[in-house]
């Protein structure tokens, strides 16, 4: 199939072809003739499986066709995406396939000041792409009107319920016409996503791209078993002894991401790290320049997770296993995107077995485990009834964060600093 029968005019088709896409992918082939045809969809797509374009390319040419409207810059088109990454992402798609047509764009979200965000709604935008939080705020400040919208498409809906952001959606979906099409994407189509979808499509046309909470079979999938300790010296053998180039490195906690850049930039591997903490600026900064190449490694929490499009990412790299099981399967989806090959490596302790026996689970599917000389992994395993229990500590562990706590030494500095050096050297040397 090309493009071309889509059904999409000339302008688009110019900006597609300038993306260097030759042709659609399945979602787009499915999805993008059925929005034509000006019906709801509740989608279940992977991540890198060109999900925005299948929504963006019917938008534009919707607003295309609405010959009415077209220089007067009324906004009618929105996208909900749960995070800011997100957000600038699909912003930086819809100005790329709308190049070529008189349409303007902004992307809200919160992190940065809502005044200059404010000065473009007012000399007028035909789409918005936002965040739910930051859209509410501006539709309460009355910066901004939903009256017009023609085309809502909100996308990773089963993010967005895991964030806590079904009363904004809702609110949202208050005051929007209701004659609008709407458009609904979600990785998996789990019983929430379905009752929202409930109410906020009419008789949509549902399309499933993969079996649900499926892997992309172009990334390959590896489990390295290692004790904890030995995880960061692993880490940074890994990375240098096999010369990888772009690693993306996900981990639970805000703080082990910053521990962990500091830890390979230390050893000679330039890294730095995103997480909900820091501020947009930053953010914005670390990945510009982790695609430009002066990092190796991004370490990055799950927030990170959805919305990095980074091209030819060969490597993800899981320190610690997800908690959601389903975080896993955007973790990945990092890589191997638009049918590329992509290699994603776990790292697992004692502590991450529980969580990785979820994730198999989840995805019908085996690891295949690899050994590196050196690295072992003797920590006692925890048998499936511990893993409940495990659960619960974890749960109690979490409650006694909110309680003050005698100050701890960093994880890190209190490795013996032989075990570091032996290691450092083994692949400085390689
Ligand atoms: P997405 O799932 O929308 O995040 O897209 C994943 C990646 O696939 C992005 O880098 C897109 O630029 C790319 N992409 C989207 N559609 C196509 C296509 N038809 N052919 C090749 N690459 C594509």
């Amino acid at each position: 199939m090309h493009f071309e029968s889509l059904g999409l005019n000339n302008y688009i088709l110019d900006a597609v072809k300038a993306e260097g896409y030759e042709t659609p992918t399945p979602v787009q082939e499915k999805a993008i003739p059925v929005a034509l045809d000006k019906k709801d969809l509740l989608v279940s797509a992977q991540t890198g499986t060109g999900k925005t374009a299948a929504f963006v390319l019917p938008m534009l040419q919707r607003l295309s066709q609405d010959k009415k409207n077209a220089d007067k810059h009324l906004l009618r088109g929105l996208i909900l995406v749960p995070t800011r990454e997100l957000a600038m992402q699909v912003g930086e798609s819809v100005v790329a396939y709308g190049k070529n047509l008189p349409f303007k764009s902004v992307n809200l979200y919160g992190g940065k000041k809502i005044s200059a965000e404010k000065e473009r709604l007012e000399k007028g935008v035909d789409i918005v792409v936002a965040t739910p939080g930051r859209l509410v705020e501006h539709i309460k400040e009355g910066s901004l009107k939903l009256d017009n919208i023609n085309f809502f498409v909100l996308d990773e809906a089963d993010r967005m319920l895991d964030m806590g952001f079904i009363n904004e959606i809702r609110a949202i979906g208050e005051v929007m016409p209701k004659g609008r099409q709407t458009f609904m994407f979600s990785a998996t189509f789990t019983p929430k996503v379905v009752n929202l979808g409930k109410s906020l499509l009419r008789k949509p046309k549902i399309i499933e791209i993969a079996r649900q909470n499926k892997t992309a079979e172009t990334i390959e999938q590896k489990v390295h078993f290692i004790n904890s300790d030995m995880k960061i010296d692993l880490l940074s053998y890994m990375i240098g002894s096999q010369n990888f180039k772009q690693v993306l490195v996900f981990t639970r906690t805000k703080d082990g991401t910053d521990n962990i850049a500091k830890e390979l930039s230390a050893a000679g591997l330039p890294a730095t790290a995103i997480h909900g903490d820091i501020t947009q600026a930053k953010r914005t900064k670390a990945l510009k320049q982790f695609k430009e190449g002066k990092f190796r490694v991004l370490v990055a929490t799950d927030v990170a997770g959805r919305g990095l499009d980074i091209k030819d990412m060969d490597y993800v790299i899981n320190y610690e296993l997800p908690s959601v099981p389903e975080d896993y399967v955007h973790r990945i989806g990092r890589t191997g995107r638009a049918g590329k090959k992509g290699l994603a490596i776990s790292l697992v302790s004692a502590y991450d077995v529980a969580y990785l026996f979820e994730i198999e689970k989840l995805i019908g599917l085996k690891m295949e485990e690899i050994k590196t000389e050196g690295y072992v992994f003797d920590e006692r395993i925890p048998d499936r009834g511990e893993q409940h229990n495990q659960r619960d500590r974890r749960k109690a562990a979490k409650a006694r964060k909110h309680t003050p706590k005698p100050e701890k030494k960093k994880r890190y500095s209190e490795k013996p600093k032989k075990l570091k050096q032996t290691k450092r050297n083994r692949y400085e040397g390689s």
